[in-house]
């Protein structure tokens, strides 16, 4: 991908992250514009807010639609803030650009569905637009990545990825579970594309914005997008997520920025001697990996012999107590101990599956 990193925007940040807030919905022009009034602060630099809102159930409410887009061009006269909207259509877009929205989001929703996209894309062809994609709601970097490229391929360089975590079945204390390691295997392959963390959507309670926001600052994330609202409790969407841009501006303050590498001689060599030591040990989990591969394929030859099942579902369900046990001794957690054994009893079998046809 060709792109240019938020210093090439055109948005002027003063080594900050880039701040991203405002309402989820846009509701009334008062609304909008008492919340955007409040917002002006050094830590934010663009005002969002949808307009065209893709709600789970029916007969919630789904936006104020074009109205919203003039809302947003008083407020980027009144405040000089740049201006976001999410877009999820050539119609959207077209009345986007009418409007002179600076910055345009494609959601989860929409970025699952590459007919969706590529539509978007050719309603963009050439435009000079900062175009965020937030993560599709299901965990698929490559569907992710697909469409990043199709906004690029229009010609759009000043090009971001939003995270804002993935749909899971299960309840867990997140909305939508982070998965860090996908943002984070998203900037491993492309380190000049900029990546703006939602705390909002991953969280999905206004508690938890501050320790998602940091956890995205440790991990060198390039912005947040933090929505906020003048009256959180009465908002129209979203409302246990939002915060008054007073707490938004609290948040922003209280988070740590994070330098990229340490200066100081002594703690770079402590560093480099602490990581030799953690190359010297992960090759030894290989060679123990290894050997024990070898045992699982000597069990493989005699489950062979004796035509017996692969899978001992007794045994692995003693294996993963005992190892989950051992493993809670030595201050490592259940879910750390359990994926491991999982992959390791996952490729045992495969190799045993070979071993037995
Ligand atoms: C939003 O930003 O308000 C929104 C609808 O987000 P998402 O697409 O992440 O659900
Ligand atoms: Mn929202």
């Amino acid at each position: 991908m060709d792109l240019l990193s938020i210093n090439n925007w055109g948005v002027s940040k003063n080594g900050q992250p880039l701040g991203i807030m405002g309402p989820c919905s846009a509701e009334t022009e008062v609304q909008m514009l008492s919340t955007a009034k409040e917002l002006v602060h050094k830590n934010v630099h663009i005002f969002r807010a949808g307009v065209w809102k893709p709600r789970t159930r029916p007969n919630s409410f789904e936006g104020v639609g074009e109205i919203g887009l003039q809302w947003l061009s008083e407020v980027k006269k009144q405040t000089g803030m740049l201006v976001a909207t999410e877009v999820a259509s050539a119609e959207h877009v077209r009345l986007a650009l009418k409007y002179d929205i600076d910055v345009l989001w494609i959601g989860a929703r929409t970025s699952v569905n590459p007919f969706a996209v590529q539509e978007i894309a050719d309603a963009l062809y050439g435009r000079d637009k900062i175009v965020l994609v937030k993560n599709p709601i299901n965990p698929d970097l490559e569907l992710w990545i697909g469409a990043l490229e199709r906004i690029n391929q229009a010609g759009i360089k000043k090009l971001g990825a939003i995270h804002r975590g993935f749909s899971t079945y299960e309840k867990l204390n997140f909305r939508n579970a982070p998965k860090w390691q996908i943002p984070i295997e998203l900037k491993r392959r492309y380190p000049d594309l900029p990546i703006i963390c939602d705390p909002s959507h991953i969280g999905g309670s206004r508690e938890l914005i501050y320790d998602i926001s940091q956890t995205a600052l440790n991990l060198e994330m390039d912005g947040l997008m933090i929505e906020s609202h003048i009256d959180p409790d009465c908002a129209l969407s979203d409302a246990k997520q939002q915060v008054t841009p007073e707490v938004a501006k609290k948040i922003t303050e209280q988070l740590l920025l994070r330098n990229h590498q340490l200066n100081d001689s002594k703690q770079i060599n402590q560093l480099n001697n602490l990581r030799q030591q953690i190359d010297e040990l992960d090759h030894q989990l290989i060679s123990v990996f290894s050997q024990r591969m070898d045992r699982v394929k000597d069990i493989g030859e005699l489950k062979k012999e004796g035509n017996v099942a692969v899978l001992q579902t007794d045994r692995w369900n003693d294996i993963i107590t005992d190892r989950v046990n051992s493993g809670a001794g030595k201050g490592l957690s259940d879910i750390f101990i359990r994926k491991i054994f999982e992959a390791i009893h996952q490729e045992s079998i495969n190799k045993q599956n070979v071993i037995v046809k």
